[in-house]
């Protein structure tokens, strides 16, 4: 099956009602796991990789390496470079073969957010390539205050204009979610999902969604938004397994089967996820 445009693949996903997980990888070993889990279960999937780790693995080769997946997989599977800080990285995420690219401007006040992203977009559109912005701010779930106040949430009235000014293709929004662990449940804004999801016409993405309550994630999904950015528990399942397998002894001292042996749990993980995200029982 040929690669899939993330756009395309979160349009589908917001018309039939189910979400999307884009699994955040770190090497070829969890890129093939996340796509192995959505043949498994006959549902699409994106692989992604956040730029800071290119000093751990060149880009070029770890996008390559996914492509090459995603184009051997029997279910459409998507692949993107994740939170791009600045025009360099993103652009740099465009030459190096990511088919879509996540430029994040959501730091920088409205106007230069907008000129950033529509700066990239310029690029990517020569390309090709899909463009994933943020508006409002995802914070960190260490900080109760980016995520369970309002202050930073995403102003549905401003998301139209922002789409239309950047010609992003999908939008990450800021709805009482955060990365990383959090310290306290988050609680999101369903309303303003609501909102969000009538004010623009693009696919809507929630970043940080390891530990929010899957009843949840399940009512954003009914609500219309289609990609979940999952990386905080596919890293702790990664740890766990490796943990597991350590202190069982089974791989003592072999450390190839010790790193294979974590297949079956990062499958595991991903499969859940795709069921999870898929409350109304959409199959392809
Ligand atoms: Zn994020």
């Amino acid at each position: 099956m040929p690669l899939v445009k993330v756009n395309e693949l979160l349009q589908d996903a917001t018309q039939n009602h189910y979400g999307v997980p884009a699994v955040n990888c770190i090497n070829v070993e969890t890129a093939r796991y996340t796509v192995e889990a959505a043949e498994q279960e006959h549902m699409p999937v994106i692989v992604q990789f956040w730029p800071g780790f290119k000093d751990y693995v060149p880009l070029r080769s770890i996008a390559g390496a996914a492509r090459y997946f995603a184009e051997n997989a029997s279910v459409p599977v998507a692949v993107h470079q994740d939170h791009s800080w600045t025009y360099q990285i993103a652009v740099e995420g465009i030459r190096d073969g990511f088919p879509s690219v996540m430029v994040d401007g959501s730091s920088l006040p409205y106007e230069q957010n907008v000129a950033l992203v529509k700066s990239v977009v310029d690029v990517a559109d020569v390309f090709g390539v899909d463009i994933e912005a943020e508006l409002g701010h995802v914070g960190n779930g260490s900080n109760a205050e980016d995520f369970a106040t309002s202050d930073f949430y995403t102003k549905p009235e401003l998301a139209a204009e922002f789409v239309e000014r950047t010609g992003c293709g999908s939008l990450a929004i800021a709805v009482g979610n955060a990365h990383g662990p959090y310290v306290k449940v988050p609680h999101l804004d369903f309303e303003r999902i609501q909102q969000c999801r009538e004010a623009v016409g693009v696919p809507l993405v929630m970043h940080g969604c390891s530990d929010i309550p899957p009843e949840q994630l399940q009512r954003a999904v009914n609500l219309g938004m289609s990609k979940f950015n999952i990386a905080t528990e596919y890293f702790r399942a990664l740890y766990r397994s490796l943990e597991k397998d350590i202190k069982s002894g089974e791989h003592d001292g072999d450390g190839v089967k010790l790193l294979l042996g974590v297949g079956d749990d990062c499958r595991a993980f991903v499969r859940e996820k795709i069921q999870m995200l898929n409350p109304n029982h959409y199959s392809m």
